[in-house]
């Protein structure tokens, strides 16, 4: 098996992040213990510690990541959510207390010294499947993902709880939505809803950046070593890029899953492998050139993830799905 998917090399200054070339099939255990979401991507680093990466380096430091508190609104903006909801209620769940990697004094948080939600629970019952006729893709599961999932409800027991109460359990349920095989770019673009708004080749979902209370969710709320947690429904989903889904190589990223516009989400490595920034991007959190679509070489929008808020879409390009 080859070696685990992320590693961060922590340079002084500015984090380089280098890429390990990786399996599919590794991203099925959480046992890796190279989650960037886990107390021990630090330390699983170390082998690179002090050293400055030399794949790629970027001005993003995943130690002291600018906490996103505040920044949606109503109209499309570079590192904003382009939110339909413009009220969000406090107290109504997700982290409770501030974790030591919040760093209110500087606005930032830490990454890498988030902790994890405990435990290893395989979901053999996952279902995939990703299948394109004529003008329409149809991406199809039970939202179950392809790797381990911490234990949830967050048991009394996890140091997540001193944080994070999530009283949801993983549940699963049948999904299909059909899709624009070629997206096209919106006259205008849409605004993100509190709900699933893509969709990773994993099976799961994944979720705007906010919590239900409109702040950064990567930052406060304490999810498993896969980066992810169920909501009140059940439903198991992202806020950010998943450290367990392979983007192996150093060139562009490889597509890690779609939109609910069906346009492509891809990792954080852009044209020549860079690792993109929100100043790379456009609101949506997306540019355009020449990706491998469906096995052909188009020009095509397509968005990024990045390590810094919003992390995934800002917006839809295209024209969302309903339902
Ligand atoms: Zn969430
Ligand atoms: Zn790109």
């Amino acid at each position: 098996m080859p070696a685990p998917r992320l590693v961060l090399a922590l340079g002084v200054g500015s984090l380089a992040l280098s890429i390990a070339i990786g399996s599919a099939a590794c991203g099925k255990s959480s046992s890796d213990g190279v989650a960037a979401g886990d107390g021990d991507a630090a330390a699983g680093g170390d082998g690179a510690s002090g050293e400055a990466g030399t794949n790629t380096t970027s001005n993003v430091t995943l130690m002291s990541l600018p906490i996103g508190d505040g920044k949606y609104g109503a109209a499309p903006k570079v590192g904003y959510v382009f939110s339909c909801q413009s009220n969000f209620m406090t107290g109504i769940g997700g982290a409770f207390a501030d974790g030591p990697w919040i760093h209110k004094d500087t606005g930032t948080f830490d990454f890498t010294a988030k902790i994890a939600v405990q435990g290893a629970v395989a979901w053999p019952a996952h279902t995939f499947t990703m299948t394109v006729s004529g003008a329409t893709r149809t991406v199809a599961g039970n939202g179950l993902p392809d790797h381990d999932t911490g234990t949830f409800p967050i048991g009394a027991s996890d140091p997540a709880y001193a944080y994070d109460r999530n009283p949801s359990s993983i549940k699963q349920a049948a999904k299909s939505w059909a899709l624009p095989a070629t997206p096209t770019v919106a006259a205008t673009e849409s605004c993100l809803g509190g709900g699933p708004i893509g969709i990773l080749l994993t099976g799961a979902a994944f979720f705007d950046a906010l919590d239900g209370e409109g702040r950064d969710a990567v930052a406060h709320e304490v999810q498993d070593a896969c980066q992810a947690h169920p909501e009140m429904s059940g439903t198991y989903h992202y806020h950010s890029l998943t450290t367990c889904i392979a983007d192996p190589g150093t060139a562009h990223s490889a597509l890690l899953g779609y939109a609910r516009d069906g346009f492509g989400i891809y990792g954080v490595r852009g044209e020549d492998g860079k690792t993109l920034t929100n100043a790379d991007l456009d609101a949506c959190h997306g540019h355009t050139h020449t990706i491998m679509w469906d096995g052909a070489a188009v020009s095509l929008y397509h968005y990024h993830a990045t390590y810094e808020y919003p992390y995934t879409l800002g917006c839809f390009k295209g024209t969302p799905i309903k339902g």
